[in-house]
């Protein structure tokens, strides 16, 4: 059956990124690997400017159609001054919320050819293959009641509500507990159960959907820890489940630990596996244009793509299998390069990915 990708370029570099994805998946269709409907859509800055809007109609109905969707970046300087409604992040927001993609997947993989990157010692992070799931849709980002109010006395206070029903905490962490059963069977929650009431029922809606994975070792710690021995010693970590705010911080500091933010991808997934692909870099506004990216994040997302929406382990795998080579032939854009390597533009590391894939 032909499956329906959905590429949405966004603003910046991810145009020049997304085409060198695009270049990838278009090769595994001329092998005839992949059957695959590839199709673009604007967001972002790019469709506020072209269509009033940041995320077109259009787009959202594509998007809806669509097996899987893989986006660049949205937003830049230009739009910071727009109307709140317009701005470029408003229509990813919307995309992710529309979607229902409440499971955000996010590898962080230290490659061995670039482990002298990390500001951690190699031997901390030669091997690294961790994998964070964080939950995305709820807690205490959209929680309610919200705001800041002026208190009788004149003071204002800020406050947010951090919420989560049981229903949300089963379905990421099935995802989690899925993920951790085709990788090492090693699953860590993490929460703050000493302190928060909510951290108390997602450990307790944990234990219960682990009943369900006697094949999966489930392991429990504190945000603080985690933050702590992710640093110390991260390869003790498989897969690691939490909530959005812990999740969110958590994932960055995992991200740095392999030195280089245009390697890394992306997966946010539906209750169905059906989801949106992003490197989890943003547009850089200062190299965009220039043609200097590091497009391998893309590509990455690419194959996370084939993996997790489409079933297409084989073709994941022989993608990230040609991002190694590309590496081990020594090429390197400006963001990855040291003396000894190959200096090569987005392109020419796009192309190199290509000829790994298409030359064996
Ligand atoms: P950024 O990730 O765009 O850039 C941070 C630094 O990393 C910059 O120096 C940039 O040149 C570099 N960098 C990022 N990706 C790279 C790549 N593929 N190759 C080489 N170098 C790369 O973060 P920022 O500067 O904080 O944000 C810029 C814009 O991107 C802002 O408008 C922000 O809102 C947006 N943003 C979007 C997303 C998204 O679409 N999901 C995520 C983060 C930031």
């Amino acid at each position: 059956m032909t499956s329906r990708i959905l590429l949405l370029p966004g603003d910046g570099i991810g145009p020049e990124i997304i085409a060198q994805a695009r270049k990838v998946l278009d090769a595994l269709c001329s092998q005839g690997a992949l059957d695959a409907r590839i199709d673009e859509a604007s967001i972002g800055g790019d469709a506020t400017d072209r269509f009033g809007t940041p995320l077109p109609d259009e787009t959202l109905e594509s998007a809806k159609a669509a097996d899987a969707i893989l986006l660049g970046a949205v937003g830049g300087p230009q739009w910071d001054g727009v109307e709140r409604s317009l701005r470029p992040e408003r229509g990813l927001l919307r995309l992710r919320s529309e979607l229902g993609v409440f499971a955000n997947l996010r590898p962080a993989i230290a490659y061995p050819q670039l482990v002298g990157s990390s500001t951690l010692k190699p031997e901390v992070i030669r091997g690294l293959d961790l994998l964070i799931v964080r939950e995305l849709t709820g807690g205490i980002y959209f929680g309610d009641p919200r705001g800041i109010r002026t208190l009788d006395d004149g003071r204002r206070q800020g406050f947010n509500t951090l919420v989560y029903a049981e229903d949300e905490i089963e379905r990421v962490c099935r995802v989690a507990f899925e993920s951790a059963r085709r990788r090492s069977k090693r699953l860590c929650s993490v929460d703050k159960a000493n302190v928060l009431e909510v951290s108390e029922l997602w450990r307790d809606v944990a234990e219960t959907v682990a009943k369900d994975y006697p094949d999966v070792f489930l392991s429990h710690l504190y945000v603080d820890n985690a933050a702590m021995q992710l640093v110390r010693d991260p390869k003790q970590f498989d897969v690691i489940v939490t909530t959005n705010m812990f999740g969110d911080i958590l994932s960055d500091l995992a991200s740095m630990l392999t030195g280089s933010i245009g390697m890394l991808p992306s997966a946010s997934l539906d209750a169905k596996a059906k989801g949106l692909y992003e490197p989890i870099h943003g547009t850089a506004p200062d190299i965009a244009g220039q043609g200097v990216a590091n497009p391998l994040a893309t590509i990455l997302s690419a194959a996370m793509m084939l993996r997790h929406s489409l079933g297409l382990p084989d073709l994941s795998d022989r993608i990230e299998a040609a991002v190694g080579r590309a590496l081990d032939r020594g090429f390197r854009t400006p963001d990855i390069h040291s003396p000894e390597t190959t200096l090569v533009d987005t392109v020419q590391m796009g192309d190199a990915v290509v000829d790994a894939l298409t030359s064996n």
